[in-house]
């Protein structure tokens, strides 16, 4: 294990003795915010070639470039599920985008519905806080963020192998257990969570129909869709994600 803190996302392959050329945001934040210098040593990766240690060599104002040195974790994947949810307000919406990071989903599909009230959602801004989010948290992964699309549209092209947990206010008292839901099924899964208003009467019966969909209750008080989606990606993470790992295999990861 090295020291080097700082984590970087950058798009180039990773490999030994890999040169990294930063970019100016980059460059400004290792040499003008946080002081690195030629010889410094961080860690980047790039959500395919793992986690590398590599070291500074070249340091201007606006520019500078890095040398790979070493693999210091491989490249892993991520268990196979997805969180929809309809766009709150910024700063809400940011945060969920940061949850299902840290979190572990591996697709972030915004949607719109009949209650949705913010209709658009900026993608490049969420895939930097995708970025942002999975340097701080030290993932491997960087989550795919998907264009906004209609609910409708999507459950009508949708691939009924990938079962969809709906977090359902009024399924209260009715639908059974998370854990014994998911256990039932360890299949590719989506996570799915309503607007501020909620879905409307036609959303409901049409989500209620379809064979892959399985209404879920969390808990007897009504959560903000914020909170809703990071209990939803707790339970399922914890149920059937990969918060199983053990520390022989954690070890066995570090020591490679
Ligand atoms: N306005 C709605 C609440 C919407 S809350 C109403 O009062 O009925 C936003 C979203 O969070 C919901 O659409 C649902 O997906 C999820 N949610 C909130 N509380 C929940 C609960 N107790 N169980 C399951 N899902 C919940």
């Amino acid at each position: 294990m090295s020291s080097a803190k700082i984590r970087l996302c950058v798009d180039q392959p990773l490999g030994p003795g890999q040169s990294l050329p930063l970019s100016e945001a980059q460059a400004h934040y290792l040499f003008g915010v946080m002081r690195e210098a030629v010889g410094s040593r961080v860690l980047v990766f790039n959500g395919r070639d793992g986690e590398w240690l590599a070291e500074v060599t070249e340091a201007g104002k606006r520019k500078g470039s890095l040398a790979c040195v070493a693999q210091t974790k491989a490249q892993r994947g991520l268990p196979d599920l997805w969180l929809m949810f309809a766009p709150v307000k910024k700063a809400r919406t940011d945060f969920i985008v940061e949850k299902a990071v840290e979190l572990g989903a591996a697709r972030i599909v915004p949607i719109s519905t009949e209650y949705t009230n913010a209709e658009r959602l900026r993608r490049d801004k969420a895939e930097a806080h995708v970025r942002e989010a999975a340097e701080q948290c030290g993932a491997l992964n960087l989550p795919e963020v998907t264009e906004i699309a209609p609910l409708a549209k999507l459950l009508a092209g949708w691939d009924p192998a990938r079962r969809i947990l709906w977090a359902d206010e009024d399924a209260a008292g009715q639908s059974p257990a998370l854990a014994a839901l998911v256990a039932e099924a360890p299949g590719p899964w989506a996570i799915l969570i309503g607007p501020e208003g909620g879905f409307s009467p036609a959303e409901r019966v049409e989500l209620r129909a379809l064979p892959f969909v399985r209404p879920v209750a969390l808990g007897p008080r009504i959560l903000r869709a914020e909170t809703a989606a990071l209990a939803a990606l707790v339970l399922w993470q914890a149920a059937l994600g990969d918060w199983a790992q053990t520390p022989e295999d954690a070890a066995a990861e570090a020591g490679s």
